[in-house]
């Protein structure tokens, strides 16, 4: 599944052939996502200007002179940039052509992603007014987490994988930042220390910034016809790991089972 790093790749790997671009076609292959394609969409966006792409959670914001193109990538979507003409691919369901003769195409194998539009104000929308704050940004920081988890005995985990505290940490990158701040994963929220809560801030920052930055490998991508943008390899000292031993202290990595997700630890490092 695309988490928040592979979205802001392939923000980045996109932008350079939207911005400033007109949207000269839309084409609709499959409107059957996780919420259909809207019938007006093409009325909404041809002959508009792109200025900026953005991300906000993980939802992909195609800013124009009109109004707002959301997309998410669901389970299984990927964008790419194609030349016109190009021969579609299984699963590509949706496209916009724009004036510089290039295509932005919508992969999406198990059509959980979604396209849809907005002329209000994005930050409103239903699917983005409540989500928290960005883990990358100033305003999540210690101080904010460690007011949220006052009186919650939910486990840390669940706490840092609610989009309502902060959006983005899936669950890799919860396992993954939980095992670099040495903070067992089903600990109440509301007893970590200030000092640990700071920690996990920052290995959370972490874990996501060094994922992006791998992910900058792979831009390239996204415009070969053969690549596969969107995804990519990244190093991981726990998530499944269960059985191997701890690369920092040998013990064996435990797996749980926590919200119903699978939960990777070293019960030695962890507490
Ligand atoms: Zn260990």
């Amino acid at each position: 599944m695309p988490e928040l790093p592979e979205v802001e790749t392939t923000r980045k790997g996109i932008e350079p052939y939207l911005k400033n671009r007109t949207v000269k076609s839309v084409t609709v292959r499959n409107p059957r996502l996780r919420w259909p394609i809207p019938k007006t969409l093409a009325k909404s966006l041809l002959g508009k200007k792109i200025l900026s792409v953005k991300r906000r959670a993980k939802y992909l914001l195609i800013e124009t002179t009109a109004g707002t193109l959301i997309l998410h990538l669901g389970m299984s979507g990927s964008l790419r940039i194609s030349a016109t003409g190009t021969d579609y691919r299984k699963h590509d369901h949706f496209a916009l052509t724009l004036s510089n003769k290039k295509e932005l195409r919508l992969h999406d194998p198990r059509r959980f992603g979604a396209v849809l539009w907005t002329d209000d104000d994005i930050n409103q929308h239903p699917l983005l007014a409540s989500l928290g704050p960005e883990p990358l940004e100033k305003d999540f920081n210690s101080i904010y987490l460690y007011r949220t988890n006052q009186n919650r005995k939910i486990s840390i985990k669940q706490h840092i994988m609610n989009s309502k505290i902060v959006v983005g940490v899936g669950n890799i990158y919860a396992s993954e930042a939980l095992f670099l701040a040495g903070i067992h994963p089903k600990r109440a929220a509301k007893r970590i220390s200030k000092v640990r809560i700071e920690r996990l801030v920052g290995s959370i920052k972490s874990v996501l910034a060094d994922s992006i930055e791998q992910g900058g490998t792979t831009l390239r991508d996204f415009v070969r016809e053969n690549g596969e943008p969107g995804y990519f390899a990244q190093h991981l000292n726990v998530y499944g790991k269960s059985g191997n031993p701890c690369p920092h202290c040998d013990k064996i990595i435990k797996q749980i089972v926590l919200g119903q997700r699978s939960t990777y630890y070293c019960p030695n490092c962890q507490r």
